[in-house]
């Protein structure tokens, strides 16, 4: 009799046969049998089609509460409660058909797994079926735990980027858990099982170190530690892992070696970015052309930077050399600045960040910027900042940029000196300096005569190279303090101060001022009139200067600035040097002072006047056009009161006849240099007065007629031929004419010049040395001189009676021109009380005797009774 689950035809059975009593019988013994009494938990039942137990058997019966009793022969609904008895009717039918079946069914809290099927009687018919009935409430517990066990352990292998393998070495079989398949992106059927296939997962490059060692491992037992690539197979990103693995024994032997690998790609890549990161905060600091540095506040001293401090400043680096001290370094006036940004910065707020900017001496000696912009860094557990971090930056080159700037602003760049926004700076200085005092500053205002001969001959490189050379000769003649500023082109302005000028804290006299002035002028003369050698060429320049002192009010329409006043006022000065001839200095006075439009437009008017057109014949004209004339002042013998000279002296009037002074005029004439022109003119019209007055009057024939020859007209080399044009053209006699020239026109006057001076004078033409007194020539020169006459200025006559001085040098320079055989005039006689102090001998000439008046209106007949 056998139990078979085949294929059978199901049928209703008839009642049981013999056959099936057999089969039931067998059962029946077989539930007792010891060997279900071994197997605790188990029990065995038939039933028929009734779903009525025909046999049952096992202890397991009685461990839930049944017994054979209680079975055989009832049915399944009389037996179990309803729930139960649904759950298994349908398994119990459908054995009963033929089919086999295995069901858990939970009962009385536990869990038994029933196997049904048929039981057929020789002949294959269904008579009946069976079960076998077994607990398996234990067996079904642990299944769900290990389940579960897996599922943590899969969870932690994904959470942890891990998994753990095993190698078998006696077949090579390889294990992994179902963490290295997620790893790998693989799928566990596509995964041969062996080591070649485990090997084959690796980066090509890295299979052959992971092999060695595993042999490693499998030979001798060493750990595996290695890292190894993979290119993930489902979407073949490149991954890093570690793998760690050891041998295991069995027996002495090892069978197999066990291992875990973990995926630290993230750890990998993590790790490079911070070696890159690091080497470009290296890369960063070492390009960095600043030094960065860690100070410690307690011992004051530097503890780490990225140089060498001392190095940059060019100390040489002994071993421990950074010890000493960089603050030591720091120049003495900068340390209470520096020792403050210190302090600032350890009672900063974080994030503060100080700023010093100091010198530090370098190795060389010489003294080098730096910015030092410091913040606090680390602290105490209290908040106290026990160490700052700082760049140090040299800025040695800014700086000095900036100090060329600033410098470029203010001085001139070819020679280095002040230009003319510095001089405007030093010459308010000046002012305000002397207007505590009662002194006054003395500009000298300097312009070069003939410089553009080198200009064009030389070139502009040499020009460049003369005017270097006479500004470094200008700063050589003044003393420390005095300003040599460059105005541009070859003009220089020269302040000096009083105090640089006379010594002393006395206030000046005028002519202490006059004599301070001459000195530095003539200092200045001879210093450019030195040669200035220029690639083997000598070239020779000469200056005007025109001198002021000063401040004065300022004058004229739109009033400019005291030290603007006193510039222009040099400046005119300057032009009347080089009116009167150049390479000399003129003196500032009043008369220089006109602005730019009225010497333009005298200038215009004497030149229209000069005209020939607009020569009348003599005298006489009436045109309305700007005219230059003569008035005739007379000159007496104080001895006889006879009528002993002429002196003509020019007048222009513009176009409606209005007059412009003869002190105006003249100057603006020397200064635009047609006041040769006018002598001319005017030696032409005095002759020819004179020759006119001689035909009218034999009286006149002893009288004679000075005209004034300026200092320029002195020098021109067609003074004589003039002369003897005129005298010829109104034949006249050389001595019928007096010559009248400054004092200092004489002094200037080159030898060429005297001698021609002293040619006519020989002839016998008078030579008189107008305003004597007011040049300061030696006497001992003007001995020397070819004159025939001095004329002692009115400034001199104008003291007399009262005032001693001017009465001792009247009487002196009378003495003098007698002792020396000379006529001595006497200008500016107003009145007849400086007529009674004159001394004897002189001749007088003065608005008291006759005012210098137009030759229509003089009657000589009032002279001559
Ligand atoms: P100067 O040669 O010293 O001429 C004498 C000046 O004194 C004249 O001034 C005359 O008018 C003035 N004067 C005469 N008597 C008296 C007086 O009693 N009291 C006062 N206060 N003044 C008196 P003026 O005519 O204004 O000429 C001024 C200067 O102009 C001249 O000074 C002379 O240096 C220059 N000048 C005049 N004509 C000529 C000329 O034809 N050629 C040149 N180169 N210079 C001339
Ligand atoms: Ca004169
Ligand atoms: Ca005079």
């Amino acid at each position: 009799m056998k139990a078979v689950a085949g294929t059978v035809t199901p049928r209703r059975p008839p009642p049981a046969s013999d056959g099936a009593e057999d089969a039931l019988s067998t059962l029946r013994i077989a539930g007792s049998h010891p060997i279900l009494q071994g197997f605790p938990q188990g029990a065995i039942i038939a039933f028929d089609f009734d779903l009525r137990y025909l046999c049952a058997g096992g202890l397991g019966l009685a461990d839930v509460g049944l017994s054979r009793e209680m079975l055989e022969g009832h049915t399944v609904e009389e037996v179990f409660p309803p729930e139960v008895a649904d759950q298994i009717t349908p398994m119990y039918r459908s054995a009963l058909t033929g089919k086999s079946s295995q069901i858990d069914v939970p009962y009385e809290g536990r869990v038994y797994t029933q196997r049904l099927g048929p039981l057929v009687d020789s002949t294959g018919t269904i008579v009946a079926a069976m079960g076998f009935t077994q607990d398996v409430t234990a067996a079904r517990q642990f299944e769900r735990e290990l389940a579960e066990e897996r599922r943590r352990l899969r969870d932690a292998e994904a959470i942890g980027r891990v998994g753990s393998w095993e190698l078998d070495l006696r077949d090579q079989s390889v294990n992994w858990s179902a963490g290295i398949f997620d790893l790998y992106g693989l799928n566990q059927d596509a995964f041969r099982g062996d080591y070649g296939a485990a090997l084959e997962c690796i980066h090509p490059d890295d299979r052959a170190q992971v092999n060695a060692g595993v042999e490693a491992c499998a030979t001798r037992g060493t750990p595996l530690r290695t890292r190894y690539r993979i290119n993930r197979f489902d979407d073949g990103q490149l991954r890093w892992i570690d793998t760690r693995g050891e041998a295991q024994y069995e027996g002495g032997q090892r069978v197999r070696l066990v291992g875990a690998i973990s995926d630290v790609t993230d750890h990998v890549l993590a790790e490079v970015k911070a070696r890159d990161d690091q080497a470009f905060q290296q890369a960063v600091i070492d390009a960095s052309p600043d030094i960065i540095f860690v100070y410690d506040v307690g011992t004051r001293s530097t503890t780490w930077s990225n140089r060498s401090q001392l190095a940059i400043l060019g100390y040489s680096e002994a071993p421990g050399s950074e010890s000493v001290s960089i603050d030591s370094l720091i120049p003495e006036e900068e340390r209470a600045q520096f020792d403050a940004a210190l302090t600032a910065t350890a009672d900063a707020e974080p994030g503060l960040v100080v700023q010093v900017n100091h010198r530090l001496r370098a190795a060389d000696g010489t003294h080098r910027w730096f910015s030092r912009r410091i913040a606090a860094f680390r602290r105490d557990n209290t908040g106290k900042v026990t160490e700052l971090v700082g760049v140090l930056r040299d800025i040695t080159e800014a700086v000095t940029a900036e100090q060329q700037l600033r410098h470029s602003a203010l001085h001139d760049n070819l020679t280095g000196l002040p230009n003319r926004a510095l001089l405007m700076d030093r010459l308010d200085g000046a002012i305000a300096r002397v207007d505590r005092t009662k002194r006054e500053i003395c500009v000298l205002f300097c312009d070069l005569d003939g410089f553009k001969r080198v200009n064009d001959t030389a070139g502009h490189a040499a020009g460049d190279q003369v005017i270097t050379e006479i500004s470094r000769r200008l700063l050589s003649v003044v003393r420390d303090g005095d300003t040599v500023a460059r105005m541009g082109g070859d003009e220089f302005v020269v302040i000096i101060e009083p105090w640089n000028r006379n010594g002393d804290d006395g206030v000046a006299t005028p002519e202490q001022d006059h004599a301070a002035a001459t000195r530095i002028a003539d200092r200045v003369r001879e210093a450019v009139r030195r040669p200035v050698a220029v690639n083997g060429i000598e070239h020779v320049v000469s200056v005007s200067i025109g001198v002021a002192f000063g401040p004065h009010v300022p004058f004229g329409p739109g009033r400019v600035s005291r030290g603007d006043q006193l510039l222009q006022d040099a400046d005119a000065a300057m032009y009347r040097a080089k009116g009167r001839g150049k390479d000399r200095f003129e003196i500032f006075h009043d008369g220089m002072r006109t602005d730019g439009a009225e010497r333009t437009r005298v200038e215009r008017i004497l030149r229209q006047a000069l005209r020939p057109a607009a020569r009348p014949p003599c005298s006489e004209g009436g045109e309305s056009r700007p005219r230059l004339s003569a008035d005739f002042q007379p000159i007496f013998s104080s001895a006889t009161g006879a009528l002993v000279g002429f002196e003509a002296l020019a007048r222009l009037k513009d176009a409606y006849g209005n007059s412009i002074a003869p002190d105006v005029f003249i100057g603006i004439a020397e200064e635009c240099g047609i006041v040769g022109s006018i002598d001319v003119f005017m030696l032409d019209l005095a002759c020819c007065q004179l020759a006119a007055w001689r035909a009218e009057s034999e009286e006149m024939a002893d009288v004679v007629m000075s005209v004034n020859v300026s200092a320029l007209h002195v020098q021109h080399a067609a003074l004589a031929g003039d002369i003897h044009l005129a005298l010829e053209k109104y034949r006249l006699a050389p001595g019928d004419l007096v010559l009248e020239l400054t004092e200092t026109a004489l002094l200037d006057a080159a030898n060429s010049t005297i001698a021609t001076l002293r040619r006519l004078h020989e002839e016998g033409i008078g030579i008189a040395i107008d305003d004597f007194g007011t040049g300061y020539a030696s006497l001992r020169y003007l001995a020397t001189l070819p004159i025939s006459a001095l004329k002692i200025d009115k400034s001199f006559t104008a003291g007399l009676p009262n005032d001693e001085t001017c009465r001792k040098i009247v009487s002196a320079v009378a003495g003098l021109a007698a002792d020396l055989d000379l006529s001595c005039v006497v200008e500016g006689v107003e009145t007849a009380e400086q007529r009674k102090a004159l001394p004897e001998g002189v001749q007088l000439q003065g608005y008291l005797t006759g005012r210098p008046q137009p030759p229509e209106v003089i009657d000589l007949n009032l002279w001559f009774t």
